[in-house]
C-alpha cells in the first residue's frame, strides 16, 4: 500500500439513507459512519447526504443548523448541516413529506422515495459546486445515484468523479442493484465470500472484471468496552474476566435472570428469514436444555414474525426456565453494548450473511461467535476444532465455533461444543476471550482496501 499513502487526500462523498447512531437500521448504517470515519482519519475529505427523516435522533447530531434551500422536482428541498460521530452530514428536507412517514424503510413507495432522495443529493452536489473524486452509493436504495450520475450529472459538471457502488445485501432491489453494477465505476460487497456466493447472480455476473469483496470493520471508538457508557466496569482484554463478569452481572439484573455464573449465549439480530429464525429458536430451548441462559435483542420487520417471538416469549417468561430467558422483543441500542459485553457467546446462525457486524462486535467485546459457515460469517470466524490452518494462513488464532447445516443438527454441532468447552475448560475459555479481544477487526485494513479501490476508480477514464 505505499504508493497510495503517497497520494493527495480524495474528496469522497456517500450518499445513503441509514447513518449510524442517528439513522440506522442494520449494518448498511454502522458501515456508512464508520467506513467513513476511517477513511477520514487517513486524512481524507469525507461528507455524507442523508435523508432528514423526522424520525432521526438529532441529539446526537453536533453544531446542526440550517445551511440552505433549493428547488428541485418540484419541491423546495431544504438542506441542513451538522457533525455525526465527528463526520460532516448534509440533510435533505424534501418539503413533499417524503421523509417525515415515521420510519426509514416500510413505506409502499420506498423506491419512489429514495430515487427522489438520489436524484435531489446529485442535483445538490451539482447546484453547490461540488466536485468530489468519489461518489459512493450503497444497496438498492442509492443505487439510483451511479445510473442518474453517469447518464446525467457527469455531463453536467461533476465529471472529475467516479461512482462506487457497494452492496450490503443482495437480496433486496435485484433490478436496481443490476443496473447500478452496470453504471458504477467499480462495485463492492461486504466479504470475499459472499463475493464468491453471489458471482453467478445475473446482477453480478457480467461485472466480475469491476467487483471485489472488502471485509467490514468495527469501530473501535463507537464500539470499546474500554470507553463504553452502558456497561458497568471499562476493561480491556487484560482484564477481561473481571469486565465480563460485570457487564454479566449487570445485564442478569437488568432483565430479572438470575445472577449465577452461567454459560449466557446472546443474540442480536433483525428477525427475518436470513438470519436463521428456526435456528435461533432451537438454539434458545438447546442452551436451557443445557442449563445455560439466552438473552435475545431482536425485532422483527414482518409483523407475523414479531408475534410468533411474543408468543414465544410469554411461553418462555412463564415457565420454569424464566430465570434464565430473556427475549427483548425491540430495538435497543444501549442494551445491545451491555449484551455484547455480558454474553460469553454471540450466535449468529444466518442462512445467508453479506458480512455480518454482530460477530465482529461481539469479539472485540470478548465474546465468542457461534456462526454458520456462510459470506462474512466464513471470513471472519475460524473454528477452534477445525480451522487452525485457515485461521494461521491469515495470521490469526482459531477465534469460535461454526457449523455448516441450516438444521437443529447443524446448530447443535457448534452449540454443544461451545457449551461443553465453557464447562469444562474454563482457563481455556477465557484464554480465548483474550485471544478474541486481541484480534484486529477493525478498518484499519479494509480501509486501504477501499482507498485503493478509490484510486484505481479515478484511474479509469
Ligand atoms: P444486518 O445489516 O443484516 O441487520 P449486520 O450484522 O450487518 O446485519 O448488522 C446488524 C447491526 O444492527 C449490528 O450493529 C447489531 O448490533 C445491530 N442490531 C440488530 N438488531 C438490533 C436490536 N434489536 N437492537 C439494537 N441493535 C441491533
Amino acid at each position: 500500500f505505499g504508493s497510495i499513502v503517497k497520494e493527495p487526500p480524495l474528496h469522497i462523498i456517500h450518499i445513503a439513507v441509514e447513518m449510524a447512531p442517528i439513522a440506522k437500521v442494520g449494518g448498511l448504517g454502522d458501515v456508512v459512519t464508520s467506513l467513513s470515519r476511517a477513511i477520514q482519519d487517513l486524512n481524507h475529505n469525507v461528507d455524507i447526504i442523508l435523508p432528514k427523516y423526522d424520525c432521526m435522533n438529532l441529539s446526537n447530531v453536533k453544531d446542526f443548523q440550517y445551511h440552505k434551500n433549493y428547488f428541485w422536482g418540484g419541491t423546495e428541498i431544504k438542506v441542513w448541516h451538522g457533525k455525526v460521530e465527528g463526520l460532516s452530514v448534509y440533510f435533505l428536507e424534501p418539503q413533499n413529506g417524503f421523509f417525515s412517514v415515521g420510519c426509514v424503510y416500510g413505506r409502499a413507495n420506498d423506491a419512489e422515495r429514495f430515487g427522489f432522495f438520489c436524484h435531489a443529493a446529485l442535483e445538490f452536489l451539482l447546484q453547490n459546486g461540488f466536485n468530489p473524486d468519489i461518489i459512493h452509493c450503497h444497496d438498492w436504495s442509492s443505487a439510483p445515484v451511479a445510473w442518474l450520475f453517469k447518464e446525467q450529472y457527469t455531463h453536467y459538471g461533476l465529471s472529475k468523479a467516479r461512482a462506487v457502488f457497494t452492496i450490503h445485501n443482495l437480496e433486496f432491489g435485484a433490478a436496481l442493484i443490476a443496473r447500478a453494477m452496470a453504471f458504477a465505476d467499480k462495485a463492492t460487497t461486504v466479504s470475499p465470500t459472499y463475493s464468491r456466493e453471489v458471482a453467478g447472480n445475473h446482477a453480478i455476473a457480467p461485472y466480475l472484471y469491476k467487483f471485489h469483496g472488502i471485509i467490514n470493520g468495527v469501530d473501535p471508538d463507537i464500539w470499546d468496552p474500554y470507553n463504553d457508557n452502558f456497561i458497568p466496569v471499562p476493561y480491556t482484554s487484560e482484564n477481561v474476566v473481571e469486565g465480563k463478569r460485570a457487564s454479566k452481572e449487570a445485564l442478569q439484573q437488568r432483565l430479572g435472570l438470575k445472577t449465577a455464573d452461567l454459560p449466557l449465549v446472546g443474540v442480536i439480530t433483525r428477525l427475518t428469514h436470513q438470519k436463521g429464525i428456526h435456528l435461533i429458536k432451537h438454539a434458545i430451548w438447546r442452551t436451557l436444555e443445557r442449563g445455560g441462559q439466552v438473552v435475545l435483542l431482536g425485532s422483527a420487520p414482518d409483523p407475523r414474525i414479531q408475534n410468533d417471538f411474543v408468543q414465544l416469549a410469554n411461553q418462555l417468561h412463564s415457565s420454569h426456565y424464566c430465570d434464565r430467558a430473556r427475549l427483548c422483543l425491540s430495538y435497543d441500542e444501549p442494551l445491545s453494548h451491555l449484551i455484547y459485553a455480558g454474553a460469553d457467546f454471540i450466535l449468529v446462525p444466518s442462512i445467508f450473511e453479506p458480512c455480518g457486524l454482530t460477530q465482529l462486535t461481539a469479539m472485540r467485546y470478548g465474546s465468542i461467535p457461534i456462526v454458520r459457515k456462510t459470506g462474512g460469517l466464513y471470513d471472519t470466524v475460524f473454528d477452534v476444532d477445525h480451522d487452525r490452518d485457515r485461521a494461521q494462513a491469515q495470521g490469526l488464532e482459531p477465534n469460535g465455533f461454526s457449523f455448516d447445516g441450516a438444521d437443529a443438527g447443524g446448530v447443535d454441532y457448534a452449540l454443544n461444543r461451545a457449551i461443553s468447552a465453557w464447562y469444562d475448560g474454563r482457563e481455556w475459555f477465557n484464554t480465548l476471550c483474550k485471544t478474541v479481544m486481541e484480534q484486529d477487526w477493525s478498518w484499519n485494513r479494509p480501509a486501504l482496501d477501499y482507498l485503493e479501490l478509490y484510486h484505481a476508480a479515478r484511474k479509469l477514464e
